[in-house]
């Protein structure tokens, strides 16, 4: 008897416990709710901060393995595509002057934009970032600078005639970073501006407009395909193209002066897609079917299959 006494009694105490402790929880809740509320506004700005000093720390860390102060670019693995973000940007430059493209020059390829400025001209970070290079190069970039960005960009600035900051160190959209100059390879004054993403040079005129003093969009999207294309046509120093959309090369030899692209472009190739005939790249091409065949070693009643590389200048 006893026992059963105590039995109900334990019983008794759980089944209060359990129906008192929400509601009493919840009126707890309900109470501190506009504390709570602002408890996580505090949260969110310090957890805010705390990544926005991380990702300035390493930057871009889930595109690159490491940060290694040795090499000024070289190629790492590409992502598939990747969206880059260009908010919060500052022109490197006040100057709209664009003296040379990115593109062929002179046997090899420009990497990127040159723009004129003076000896002694301010030169600001492009995105907040970590100085990963600050070097001299006598017969290349002269006082350059490598920074990456959180936004998975690496920006190069070129023929400085001073750096005003260090390596492995962090710096905002904006600061000064550099002077002006004509150090390196270079002929008059001028910033070789390039933007890199895993060392591959992206055209910063599709990121940046220099003449309207802003960014292209609020972000970039970056196709690996294209690329590779590019880097083909790069490389070899051959245009390939096949029937998709004009490369950022093809883009580039419309805007390079006549006498260059002919340097550049003197053996040219076309890759056949389906449903091409002799007839119709020749015509795509804008040379005749007979040249095409001379350059290709065939005759006019050949099939032409998809995937055939044809040279057509
Ligand atoms: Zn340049």
């Amino acid at each position: 008897m006893k026992l059963k006494e105590i039995y109900s009694l334990i019983i008794l105490t759980l089944l209060l416990t359990l129906v008192t402790v929400p509601v009493s929880a919840q009126d707890l809740l309900a109470r501190q709710a506009p504390v709570d509320r602002r408890m996580r506004a505090v949260d969110t700005l310090a957890l805010k901060a705390v990544i926005e000093r991380e990702s300035l720390e390493n930057p871009a860390a889930q595109l690159y393995e490491d940060w290694d102060n040795t090499y000024a670019h070289k190629q790492t693995e590409l992502p598939d595509s990747f969206r880059i973000s260009l908010k919060h940007f500052c022109m490197p430059t006040t100057s709209r002057v664009i003296t040379s493209k990115m593109g062929p020059r002179w046997g090899r390829v420009h990497k990127g934009l040159d723009i004129k400025v003076y000896i002694g001209d301010t030169i600001r970070a492009a995105f907040s970032g970590k100085v990963r290079i600050k070097r001299y190069e006598a017969r290349g970039y002269g006082k350059f600078l490598v920074i990456r960005h959180p936004n998975g960009l690496e920006t190069i600035y070129g023929h400085m005639s001073d750096w005003l900051v260090e390596e492995d160190q962090t710096v905002k959209a904006g600061q000064p970073i550099g002077l002006g100059g004509n150090t390196g390879r270079s002929t008059g004054s001028h910033l070789h501006f390039e933007t890199r993403l895993c060392g591959v040079a992206l055209n910063p005129a599709l990121l940046f407009d220099f003449v309207n003093q802003d960014v292209t969009a609020d972000y970039y999207m970056f196709r690996k395909s294209d690329y590779e294309h590019e880097s083909v046509a790069v490389n070899k120093t051959i245009q390939l193209d096949g029937a998709q959309e004009p490369t950022l090369a093809a883009e580039e030899q419309r805007d390079i002066p006549a006498s260059e692209v002919r340097q550049y472009t003197e053996t040219r190739y076309h890759k056949v897609s389906a449903g091409e005939t002799l007839y119709s790249i020749a015509r795509r091409r804008g040379v005749t079917v007979e040249q095409l065949c001379k350059l290709n070693h065939l005759t006019r009643d050949i099939k032409v299959r998809p995937g055939q590389i044809l040279r057509y200048s």
